[in-house]
């Protein structure tokens, strides 16, 4: 509570910097879903907030964007995932929130795919390896059916990098627990997984920003030597190394790129995916938010099951941003993807090695 005590100060006697920043607040008009209104509202209401401030709780996507225009660099998202806890002991919780955490306890994840039997089946069409370098796939990309593991185990092993997959009791890194309101049920579905990767040190790749920084900031550590990284940062340290790029000519086509929040602005990492797309194709094209500034999909926090039509909306201006480039998006992050109809970058980095699309997609 000293935390939020603290952020709410820093909100109150601030000319609200980060006003303009929020894409909840953008794509609504609320004053009340801007960082200030909700940090505000989340001080003021304390451990006994009401439903309609629990709906308010829920306008955030965690995208970090008002923290990049924050002289203090209050962490919204983590004021508001803690508001939500309150919501959920206050029995004011969004039904969304609910049946994230009933399905976790019942699946060990939130989707409604058996994201097991996905991962089973990317598993399938693996050489076994005692690597402990391993591609942790994540919940959105098994939910998406596991393409996109496919191709990142394929475009790895391309660049001489090769990955295990991560097994199977690593489907989800629990960050959706975070944000539904359950910290008690995150901490402990963390702990697990991090004990069924076994002892000694792990380096983990993920397909979602997202989770490698969840894993990163919120997880029980590591053991010492571990290393947690975005694939697009992994791939481009291969592709460094591997002296392919100077061979191969890029694509003849222009991408618009999407940077993910969480990459850019949650992992600091906006160079990675760049190096990787000035290799794989003759032009990049940038919309005007970019980079560290880059504006929210709508895709996370849980948005698009707690305030659908709010998400709606943030993709509809983002993609309208992505338009104006007049060329194909692309992006790095699962979620992003489906919600901006973008490839990921994976996938275009398969192209451009001449992996046909058939050898690792699975056949629909
Ligand atoms: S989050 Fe930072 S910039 Fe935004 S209103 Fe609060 S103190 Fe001001
Ligand atoms: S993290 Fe993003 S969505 Fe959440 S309050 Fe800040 S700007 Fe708005």
């Amino acid at each position: 509570m000293n935390d939020l005590r603290r952020a709410a100060e820093l909100c109150e006697f601030c000319p609200k910097m980060c006003r303009f920043s929020c894409p909840v607040s953008e794509a609504t008009f609320r004053e009340a879903l801007s960082p200030w209104g909700k940090v505000s509202l989340a001080a003021l209401s304390g451990d006994a907030p009401g439903s309609s401030a629990s709906e308010a709780f829920a306008g955030c996507t965690g995208c970090l964007r008002c923290q990049q225009y924050c002289a203090h660099a209050n962490d919204v998202p983590r004021v508001l995932y803690a508001a939500r806890a309150s919501s959920v002991r206050a029995g004011t919780a969004l039904a969304a929130w609910t049946r994230t955490a009933e399905r976790f306890r019942s699946a060990g994840h939130a989707e409604e795919v058996d994201l097991l039997a996905v991962h089973r089946d990317v598993s399938a069409g693996e050489t076994a390896t005692s690597s402990r370098t391993m591609l942790f796939a994540g919940c959105d990309a098994l939910a998406q059916g596991g393409d996109l593991a496919r191709a990142a185990l394929a475009v790895a092993r391309e660049l001489g990098a090769p990955l295990g997959l991560a097994g199977e009791t690593a489907l989800c890194c629990g960050l959706k627990l975070v944000e539904a309101g359950h910290p008690d049920d995150f901490t402990a579905h963390a702990t697990a997984v991090r004990a069924s990767l076994g002892p000694g040190p792990v380096n983990l790749v993920f397909l979602t920003p997202g989770c490698a920084r969840a894993v990163r900031e919120k997880w029980p550590p590591l053991p010492a030597g571990s290393r947690v990284e975005h694939i697009t940062t992994y791939l481009s340290r291969a592709l460094a190394t591997g002296g392919i790029a100077a061979e191969r000519p890029p694509l003849p086509i222009s991408v618009a790129w999407h940077d993910p929040c969480e990459l850019s602005r949650g992992l600091a990492e906006v160079t990675a995916p760049r190096a990787l797309l000035a290799a794989a194709v003759e032009e990049v094209r940038e919309p005007i938010r970019t980079g560290v500034d880059t504006s929210c999909c709508g895709a996370a926090g849980l948005l698009p099951r707690s305030l659908p039509e709010v998400a709606a909306s943030i993709a509809t201006l983002r993609r309208a941003e992505l338009t104006a480039c007049a060329a194909p998006p692309v992006t790095a992050s699962p979620a992003c993807s489906s919600a901006l109809g973008a490839e990921d970058l994976v996938v275009l980095l398969a192209d451009w090695l001449g992996l046909s699309r058939t050898t690792w997609r699975r056949p629909s």
